[in-house]
């Protein structure tokens, strides 16, 4: 992963702008719109900025929230976490290890046993379909 961009200009000519303001800005897209809330086909997903797997299908569940929903991420030390105090609430922002890159939040209403909802933007995804 050496070849990680590294300056905001670098990352512009890789990434369409709603993925440059969702994982390098912290941008949210809005509910229901993302490419991704409903896919239900089995696969992988990876970071839409380095390509690191971050997700499997099988972690997907239909939350209702509008954005891609996990109940974990696919391997420990995929994703890593940071408080976030923005806009008056205190959530944890869930990034890219590999790239920094923001992916959404991290809550405690998720389904049993692991009770997290994993909330990840579509934008900072890309979808890779099983064979
Ligand atoms: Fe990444």
């Amino acid at each position: 992963m050496s070849d990680i961009p590294k300056t905001p200009a670098e990352w512009r000519t890789i990434l369409t702008p709603m993925q440059f303001h969702v994982l390098r800005e912290k941008g949210t897209e809005r509910a229901f719109t993302g490419a991704l809330w409903n896919e239900k086909s089995s696969g992988k997903y990876h970071c839409a900025g380095c390509g690191a797997l971050l997700f499997s299908g099988e972690a997907k569940y239909a939350s209702g929230c509008g954005w891609p929903s996990f109940t974990q991420s696919i391997v420990d030390g995929a994703t890593a976490y940071n408080t976030d105090r923005t806009f008056g609430m205190r959530r944890v922002e869930v990034v890219c290890t590999a790239c920094d890159g923001h992916l959404g939040h991290v809550f405690n209403d998720g389904p049993p046993p692991l009770g997290t909802r994993y909330c990840i933007n579509s934008a900072s995804l890309t979808f890779h379909p099983d064979e």
